[in-house]
């Protein structure tokens, strides 16, 4: 089992235990279904499901889908399989506020008929005027003092689809004056007549996030409803209701600060206009900091949540940097991923020495420090790739790798040192001719023998040759802010590669297999392009951080 260090909520979960305030807990994590998950919510599943998992409660998933406008089953299902794909599991405890709306109408009802609640026929605007600013106390409804029957009359009126989208509401009368403005006689119910993804046609009046989410928690017998920090001013409505409707339990708020992570946009408005903008490819592009994203790009769920591990759980807001994301993936990948050869940017180079129509097999360790990951066999002969900028014709100072009359290592194989190359008639090179140190091959007595450089190839007669994504960072700036945010896009976020040497072995690959291809980084055969015979690799991160550097 992974160590669990200690948060806030931990602690406040261990003591209602101990003290006896609950027997067991339950939370919940409550999306609502108008995008995709992104890392964000990752923090909030790990944080309301591992609470579930290391208190022996449970955590339900619960849909809040009380805006029928921008919601859709699409979302739904997506949200599904990514809080699985996390490796959490709902059991049977999966439910939609929309399943509670005639609890939530009856207890509209119930506020009206107790004179805590009236039908207010002022305009959405009027409304927004009129509660005042934090300096100066609201100005009370004209039809704040509307009889119980009357109110009574119009609400079912309301449910009846006698008025048109925006002619009346609901609110609770609370208080004018208050210096919380969502106490300020807060709209609980609306009227829209559209056809909600799950409940269908049944209503044209919809309950506020606010009337719907404590009761939904009091319903489901929530003991621990955690939510960001947003909702702190919330808190005190989210009481109001609970005392004055006849709930069958009182759960309690708490919040903690929200992910924000640089490098990134996470509101779901943004990530929606990427994806409709065409910046993206998708929800699902592997720049996209959406679980499905992440998914897509390599990232595991396993580094996805030790990351929310690491970067712990309190309540003032922070940056994360993009790093610290990068870097479980890293250390998660290089404990797991299988080694590979792959040459990205090709160059041929030819074993003059090397026997013509000569081929021989090296049996290579997958992994240098994990046995129990095996081993392959990889092809070597006279002619293979190697990568472009592992040649310099004139070499800079300090470059060791390949350069006229210098000697490298070829990893797993032999020392070789370059005697000439070939230019085509622009004075571009094609070939490196080299020979090779029959004595030099890894294992055998002369392969003790120094040389500066090791680099890595594919033998050419028997690469397979892929597509292979190099993808970075979306944006380039830390926080893109502002109205010009998507200006702020990395311009060079993806580079596409077509003509990729891969070694054999990778030839029959299964999409989302990962591997380090060495001295290039982490990959992982796209899911969703990828097939065996035909690989398509995305790069998941660099080997090593070459943004703080
Ligand atoms: P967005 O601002 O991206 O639209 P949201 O809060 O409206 O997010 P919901 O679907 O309502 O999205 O979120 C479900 C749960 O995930 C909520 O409990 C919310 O607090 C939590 N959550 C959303 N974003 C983050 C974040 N960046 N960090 C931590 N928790 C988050
Ligand atoms: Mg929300
Ligand atoms: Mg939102």
């Amino acid at each position: 089992k992974t160590t669990i260090a200690a948060n806030f909520l931990r602690n406040i979960v261990a003591d209602d235990l101990d003290s006896g305030k609950c027997q067991t807990i339950v939370t919940r994590f409550p999306p609502e279904p108008n995008g995709y998950l992104h890392i964000g919510h990752a923090k909030s599943i790990c944080l309301n499901f591992g609470l579930a998992r290391d208190f022996n409660g449970r955590c339900h998933l619960r849909f809040d889908d009380t805006n029928p406008a921008k919601e859709d089953v699409e979302y739904t299902e997506s949200i599904k399989e990514s809080v699985r794909w996390l490796g959490f599991d709902w059991g049977n405890h999966l439910y939609y506020a929309s399943n509670y709306f005639d609890q939530l109408y009856d207890w509209a009802e119930y506020l009206i008929g107790a004179g805590k609640a009236y039908i207010d026929d002022q305009t959405a605007d009027l409304i927004r005027v009129n509660r005042g600013t934090l300096t100066e106390p609201g100005a009370e409804s004209p039809f704040r003092d509307r009889t119980v029957d009357e109110n009574l009359d119009l609400f079912r009126r309301m449910r009846a689809g006698e008025f048109p989208d925006g002619a009346k509401v609901l609110r609770a009368k609370i208080d004018m004056a208050s210096p919380n403005m969502n106490l300020r006689d807060p709209v609980i119910y609306r009227i829209l007549h559209a056809t909600h993804p799950h409940a269908g046609d049944k209503w044209c009046i919809y309950p506020m996030y606010d009337f719907a989410h404590g009761q939904s928690d009091a319903l489901e017998g929530i003991t621990h409803s955690i939510c960001t920090l947003e909702f702190e001013d919330h808190k005190p409505l989210y009481e109001w209701f609970l005392e004055n409707l006849p709930v069958p339990a009182k759960p309690r708020q708490y919040e903690f600060a929200r992910l924000n992570l640089s490098y990134a946009v996470m509101s779901k408005r943004k990530l929606l206009q990427l994806v409709q903008d065409g910046d993206v490819s998708g929800w699902d592009d592997p720049r996209m900091p959406t679980l499905v994203g992440l998914r897509r790009r390599g990232y595991t769920p396993e580094s996805i949540r030790s990351f929310c591990e690491t970067i712990g759980v309190g309540r003032s807001d922070s940056w994360i940097d993009m790093s610290i994301l990068e870097e479980s993936v890293r250390s998660d990948l290089n404990e797991r991923a299988p080694r590979a050869m792959a040459v990205l940017r090709p160059l041929k180079l030819v074993l003059d020495n090397y026997p013509e129509g000569a081929a021989e097999d090296f049996m290579v360790a997958n992994h240098p420090q994990k046995p129990d990951l095996g081993s392959r066999t990889v092809p070597f002969c006279r002619e293979l790739w190697i990568e472009q900028d592992d040649f310099m014709e004139e070499p800079v100072k300090g470059f060791k790798r390949l350069s006229p009359g210098m000697e490298v290592r070829l990893r797993n194989a032999y020392i070789i040192k370059c005697t000439h190359v070939v230019k085509d008639e622009k004075g571009t090179i094609t070939e490196i001719h080299c020979s090779y140190d029959p004595d030099t091959k890894s294992g055998m007595p002369g392969s003790e023998r120094k040389v500066k450089g090791v680099i890595h190839w594919v033998s050419a007669p028997h690469a397979l040759t892929a597509e292979v994504r190099l993808y970075d960072r979306l944006f380039s700036v830390p926080n893109p802010s502002g109205d010009d945010w998507k200006s702020q896009i990395n311009p060079n976020s993806v580079e596409l590669l077509f003509g990729c040497k891969l070694e054999q072995s990778l030839a029959t690959v299964e999409p989302e297999t990962r591997f380090q291809f060495e001295r290039n980084g982490y990959f992982c055969a796209d899911r969703v392009d990828s097939a065996p015979g035909k690989p398509v690799f995305n790069r998941t991160v660099t080997l090593r951080d070459s943004w703080t550097k």
